[in-house]
Order: C-alpha cells, then sequence, then structure tokens
C-alpha cells in the first residue's frame, strides 16, 4: 500500500495553498488504496501544522526545524527533505508547482536517483502510480506510469480541490544534517509581491488583460475588475512585451501557469502559447471584439464586444453582487 508524503511548502511562515491541495488528493488516493498520508514541514523553528494537516487528513507530520530554514536554499532543503525520503521511505513524495517546488522536486529526484513528473494535474492508481500532466503546451494529456522507488511528483496549483478529512496528525520530529559547503549559489535578495496583491498562481480568480486594452494607461480596467472579483490580475505576453506591466503579471508558456476557479481573458486572442499557461482554469471567459477570436473555441463563455465598454459594466456589476 502506497505512503504518500506532501512537501507542506511555508514561506515566512506562510503555508502555500497547494499544500491544502496536496493533501486532500493524497487522502483521497490512500483511501482507496490504503497507505498513510504524510506531511513534511521545515521551518526555522515554529510550531509544525498539525490541526490544519490534520484537517486534510495528514496522519503525521515529520518536521525538520533548523535557523537555515528561516529562508528557502536550493541546496540545503534538498538535503533535508532528501533525508526524510532515506529514513522513512515514502512511495511518492508530491511538491507544489510553485518556484520554490519546481527548484525542489527535480534536485530531490536527482540526489535520490527517483523518478520526477512536473506539473501534474491528475493523480490515479492502477497497480502503481499514474500521473496526468499537460503536453504541447496545453493541447493534450499524457499519462504518465511511475514505476520504480520513490515518485517524486510536482502538482500544479489549484489542480485538486479541497476537501475535509479531520484526523488526528501527530507530529514527528527529524534532524537532517546540513552542509552549507555545498552551497554552489545562494539567494541574496527576495522580491515580494505589493501587500494585497493576490499571487496569481494561488488565485481562484484570475482577469487578464492583453494588446486589445491598447495602452499601459487601460490596464487599471484589468485592475479594477481583478478587485471587484478578488482577484488576481494577469496579461498577455504582448501587454508585458510592450512595457505596460510587469512581467511577474504574464501568463503562458514563458510567464505562469495558473488553473484558478474563473479566468476571465480581456482582448487576448488566445495564442497557444498565451493558452499554455491557462487552459486548465475551470471556468474561461472571454471578451473579445472579434467574434471569431481564437481564444472563444477554449472559452466557457464569451462576451463579443468592446473591453472599454464590457469591463467598466462588469466590474460594477460584480461590485453590485457582492454588496447584496
Ligand atoms: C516562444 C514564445 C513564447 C511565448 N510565450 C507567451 C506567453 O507566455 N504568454 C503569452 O500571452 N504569449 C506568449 N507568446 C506570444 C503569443 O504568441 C502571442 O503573441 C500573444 O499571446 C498575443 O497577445 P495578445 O492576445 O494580448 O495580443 P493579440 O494577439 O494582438 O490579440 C489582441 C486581441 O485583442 C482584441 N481586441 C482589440 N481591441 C479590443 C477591444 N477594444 N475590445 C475587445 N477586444 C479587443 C483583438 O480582437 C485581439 O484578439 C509567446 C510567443 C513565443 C514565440
Amino acid at each position: 500500500m502506497p505512503n504518500i508524503a506532501v512537501f507542506i511548502e511555508q514561506r515566512a511562515g506562510q503555508i502555500k495553498q497547494v499544500a491544502w491541495q496536496m493533501l486532500s488528493e493524497a487522502r483521497r488516493l490512500a483511501d482507496a488504496q490504503g497507505g498513510e498520508v504524510w506531511g513534511v514541514f521545515l521551518s526555522e523553528g515554529g510550531e509544525a501544522p498539525l490541526a490544519a494537516a490534520g484537517k486534510y487528513g495528514a496522519q503525521t507530520v515529520f518536521a525538520a526545524a533548523a535557523p537555515q530554514f528561516a529562508r528557502y536554499d536550493s541546496e540545503l532543503w534538498t538535503q533535508a527533505v532528501a533525508a526524510f525520503v532515506r529514513d522513512h521511505h515514502p512511495d511518492v513524495l508530491l511538491v507544489g508547482s510553485t518556484a520554490m517546488g519546481k527548484d525542489l522536486a527535480p534536485r530531490l529526484a536527482a540526489r535520490l536517483g527517483a523518478a520526477c513528473v512536473s506539473d501534474a494535474v491528475g493523480l490515479s492508481w492502477d497497480g502503481g502510480l499514474v500521473v496526468r500532466r499537460p503536453v504541447y503546451a496545453g493541447k493534450c494529456f499524457a499519462d504518465v506510469v511511475v514505476t520504480g522507488a520513490v515518485a517524486i511528483v510536482g502538482i500544479r496549483p489549484n489542480a485538486f480541490a479541497l476537501a475535509e478529512r479531520p484526523t488526528v496528525a501527530k507530529a514527528v520530529t527529524f534532524a537532517p544534517v546540513l552542509d552549507g559547503s555545498a552551497a554552489k549559489a545562494i539567494v541574496t535578495k527576495i522580491e515580494t509581491a505589493a501587500a494585497g496583491e493576490v499571487s496569481l498562481t494561488e488565485a481562484e480568480i484570475v482577469v487578464s488583460g492583453g494588446r486589445g486594452i491598447k495602452g499601459p494607461e487601460n490596464y487599471k480596467l484589468i485592475e479594477d475588475l481583478a478587485a471587484a472579483f478578488g482577484a488576481a490580475a494577469g496579461a498577455s505576453r504582448a501587454v508585458v512585451d510592450a512595457g505596460w506591466v510587469a512581467y511577474s503579471h504574464q501568463v503562458g508558456q514563458t510567464g505562469k501557469t495558473v488553473a484558478p476557479n474563473l479566468y476571465v481573458a480581456c482582448g487576448i486572442s488566445g495564442a497557444i502559447q498565451h493558452l499554455a499557461g491557462m487552459s486548465s482554469s475551470k471556468c474561461i471567459v472571454a471578451i473579445n471584439k472579434d467574434a471569431n477570436a481564437p481564444i472563444f473555441k477554449l472559452a466557457d463563455y464569451g462576451i463579443v464586444g468592446d473591453l472599454f465598454a464590457v469591463l467598466p459594466a462588469l466590474a460594477e456589476a460584480v461590485r453590485e453582487i457582492r454588496r447584496r
């Protein structure tokens, strides 16, 4: 029976939502197949999140505390999680496909000689682990059968819904040996989003603007609708390349991958490279003045119209509904 470990990512004490989503999915698999669900948590010295992990079905949280875990360090964190895997032999280790997870998961796999599947959106068990991941910029899905020892799987944020399954999680501490002399890179500076800004990759709703907004001064229409929804504001590469907004807003193949419950594409044509970053959104709404724009082939709902008229009206309607 597979034991599934979930890496519970924290930055500055804030735990990423994807950790709870992965625990929910791990619990679902374990309920069907047997086996245990574990959390793995590294921190500077704070309490292991036992109550929250137990809420989503974790039976044990393995926690290590050290000053070196105050902020992410590729080498030391890899050493620590690798030590956990060597000592406790989970069959599967799930790691969120966040900026940190995308760095950590392949390093772990290389260190452990393990299989690594990145950016997964589905998990099943068919005599062994089967991992579903998008390929060809999101045009198809591949089901990858993982053989051999521990499988390290990167999970796309928002790919799995939260499901509460209250369990009393117990804490087990571990103390990995950390060798700082092996570090080949050090973090010198961390730039965080402005306070109050919703994280694009974790947001439940994303409103994105494309070249149809015509100029940087009109990006406020996107921000205004995003604020009305409590959403994150994204952009196509055309907008970023033109210098209208920062690269951190870019959605797509060479930007961020998002999978919110609702994605509103405004003045975006629907190039394959943009779709690669948002096609696994649960519901897609497109606003475009061209009824033949490719984005409408993917959209669940389409508004053919001028965004300069549609967006203010939509923002007002959303505010009105939320006031009730
Ligand atoms: C290697 C590579 C990587 C790339 N990576 C990315 C990526 O990560 N993300 C990404 O987005 N792109 C990426 N691109 C670029 C991509 O190919 C497209 O060029 C880009 O997505 C187009 O952006 P857009 O839809 O905003 O602009 P356009 O294609 O110019 O579309 C603008 C749309 O706005 C509509 N419009 C105009 N005026 C209005 C109005 N008043 N009201 C309503 N609608 C209006 C038009 O009908 C049109 O459909 C990449 C390209 C390459 C080659």
